[in-house]
This record gives structure tokens, sequence and C-alpha cells, in this order.
């Protein structure tokens, strides 16, 4: 039985920066930046919290730069 392999991070899109910008994580220059989508998996009864949001990502590192709720449809 081969070992369950983590299926690869799903990338929603890619966006193109305006002028390139440093990864404030790997500290790359960047032209692009990946979107991945977030959906809300768990909630408390009463939250208002919207039902999905965003994760910017950056290509090299793989690391989230800034999430955000709600927005994208
Ligand atoms: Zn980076």
């Amino acid at each position: 039985m081969p070992e369950p392999v983590q299926p690869p991070i799903q990338r929603e899109a890619e966006y193109v920066l305006e002028s390139p910008l440093r990864c404030p994580l790997c500290k790359e220059e960047i032209a692009s930046v990946q979107v991945v989508r977030l959906l809300r998996s768990r909630v408390n009864f009463v939250s208002s919290l919207p039902r999905r949001g965003h994760v910017i990502v950056c290509p090299v590192c793989q690391g989230i730069i800034s999430a955000d709720l709600g927005g994208l449809a």
C-alpha cells in the first residue's frame, strides 16, 4: 500500500504584481502572488464571520503574505 500523498496546495489563481515586491518572509523579489481560497469549515453558531475568504501566498516560499475574509465571491 503506497503512503497517502499530501495533495499539493490548491492554487486558485495567480496575480501579477504591477511592480515587483520583496516577499517579507523569504526576502525574494516576486513579480506575482498566488491566491488560495479559504472555505469556512467550522463556525460558532452565533458567528457572523463571512463564509469564505482568501489567502495571498508567495510563489517562492509558499508563505502566507496576507489573508482576508469576504471580498472575493
Ligand atoms: Zn516568499
